[in-house]
């Protein structure tokens, strides 16, 4: 782990020490208030509930540590998302979104920003290197992209785009801000599901967008004061807990995962194995540059439907369901959703299981 990481995530722990008087308690107490006593509207502190929470600036605070940056939390990534996005366009402009990342932000910008008259242009990942971003006005990127796992040098792109007079606004969610910092390689906004790795249980949804252009993060929290985007204080206080020990399940988890990439790499049954952290894989370039690891997530292929759901319907240890991050290895055939992917293919998402139990398991669903 970097040093800088190291320090964040110690820091992080002890953000509350500060401001805590004697008898308060040390984790942040879950505030369910709509209305907060308001003798005088000068006079400062909270006020109304859609403004803001005592429990959101908890996980807000862990979350601008983490991102070095001011972040708004949200109650989803969506929430996230759309707010970004409201934030920084309008009509006229060039939206340019990856055409093989996670499918709700294409939805969302067909469905309802190209009706407010906004150029959806969707381009699979691997043409961000090379593409002329001249007249856009945001640059969306994902990388390593969910699920195909194809990266994007974020720096070059940034430069690029933000040269075309873009802003480039880099969804996260699939390395969190200890394995990837979109923010200091140059992205204006970064947006991010805390419904994966970083709450991390499959207990709550959560969002955050984090940046470091005032005005910007200004447009992003009046978004969320006027759409009334808000997060509840409970899963605030989900998102917190779970943020707690992001690292250390991540520690386990991406190190498991180079260890069952390997392993199934080799297995007969498996095809086109993607997982960045191997030599060999397409996005390998990136890992130990702009991603300290490989991560946790792996793509593969078997036969067909079939196969696939039969692997995962026999394997003890994974969960058959969609998300990933969770402390559960979790797997699914994203053909089900309608992803462009083979009928075959699983995105495996590796949990905190101690990984030879696991891989135990994995080999005797394999061999069926
Ligand atoms: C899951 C996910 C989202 C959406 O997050 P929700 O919390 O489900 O709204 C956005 N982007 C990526 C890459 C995701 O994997």
């Amino acid at each position: 782990m970097p040093d800088d990481t190291a320090r964040r995530m110690a820091q992080l722990l002890h953000h509350r020490k500060p401001a805590l008087a004697q008898g308060d308690p040390v984790v942040p107490p879950i505030v369910a208030a709509a209305t907060f006593h308001l003798p005088s509207v000068q006079s400062g502190g909270q006020f109304y509930g859609r403004n803001g929470n005592p429990t959101w600036d908890a996980v807000e605070a862990q979350l601008s540590i983490l991102e070095d940056a001011e972040a708004v939390s949200f109650p989803s990534g969506m929430a996230a998302i759309a707010a970004a996005l409201f934030a920084t366009l309008k009509t006229r402009d060039r939206l340019v979104i990856p055409s093989d990342g996670y499918y709700v932000t294409r939805v969302l910008s067909d469905g309802f920003l190209r009706p407010l008259g906004i150029e959806v242009q969707a381009i699979p990942t691997a043409s961000y290197a090379t593409e002329d971003f001249s007249g856009a006005a945001v640059v969306y990127v994902e990388t390593p992209s969910n699920p195909g796992l194809d990266a994007v040098d974020i720096a070059a792109v940034a430069a690029r785009a933000q040269k075309a007079g873009a802003r480039v606004i880099a969804d996260n969610t699939t390395m969190t801000p200890l394995l990837q910092r979109p923010l200091d390689l140059g992205a204006d906004l970064v947006v991010a599901a805390d419904t994966k790795a970083p709450a991390g249980h499959s207990d709550v949804l959560f969002g955050h967008v984090a940046g470091r252009d005032a005005g910007l993060m200004a447009r992003v929290r009046d978004w969320r004061r006027m759409s009334g985007s808000i997060p509840g204080p409970f899963e605030a206080f989900l998102a917190h807990r779970g943020i707690e020990t992001l690292e250390v399940r991540l520690e386990r988890m991406c190190t498991s995962a180079a260890i069952l990439a390997d392993r199934l790499a080799a297995a007969p049954q498996v095809r086109k194995l993607r997982y960045p952290g191997l030599r060999g894989d397409p996005s390998h370039w990136a890992v130990g540059g702009q991603m300290a690891n490989g991560g946790f997530l792996i793509g593969f292929e078997l036969a067909d439907a079939s196969a696939a759901e039969a692997f995962l319907a026999r394997c003890a240890l994974i969960e058959q369901s969609t998300s990933f991050g969770g402390t559960h290895s979790a797997g699914e055939r994203r053909a089900r959703w309608g992803d462009g992917v083979a009928e075959g293919f699983i995105r495996l998402s590796v949990g905190i299981e101690p990984v030879e139990v696991l891989w135990s398991a994995i080999r005797v669903a394999l061999a069926g």
